[in-house]
């Protein structure tokens, strides 16, 4: 089995409902999101994808719709209010958490239809999220 990693970076804004911590407020994070694709062979290059490809079709869709946009749940009373002042703002149907955003990476590279087994979201130097989908029941 090959294995192939390919981190993109990229800024973005939340803030978590129902929740006591910290990131019960507006605030930013630098992340970096590790995507990890798998194959049993290889290409006729000696790859399983291209990694320029990979940063071309994911880098694109990080760069118009999470870069310094706010992800906020489609709940937050803030929301009608940060779309109206024309804000960045991507709508997500749960809290925008780490573990979420790494799933909607996952789905969308997936969805490109790339052979991804794993995607791992940084929030901080110090604390990641991974998604992996569960083999035996998706
Ligand atoms: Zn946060």
């Amino acid at each position: 089995m090959y294995r192939v990693s390919k981190s993109v970076s990229f800024c973005y804004g939340h803030r978590l409902l129902n929740y006591s911590g910290k990131c019960r407020h507006l605030h930013g994070h630098n992340a970096r999101a590790v995507i990890t694709l798998e194959s049993r062979v290889l290409d006729a290059r000696g790859m399983v994808e291209d990694f320029s490809k990979l940063k071309q079709v994911v880098g694109s869709w990080l760069d118009d719709e999470i870069d310094h946009t706010l992800l906020l749940c489609r709940d937050d009373p803030l929301l009608p209010l940060l779309e109206g002042a024309g804000e960045r703002v991507y709508v997500t149907d749960d809290n925008p958490t780490a573990e979420r955003i790494a799933r909607m990476i996952f789905d969308y590279v997936a969805g490109k239809g790339f052979p991804v087994v794993e995607v791992t979201l940084w929030e901080t130097d110090t604390s990641h999220a991974s998604y992996c989908p569960d083999k035996h029941t998706d």
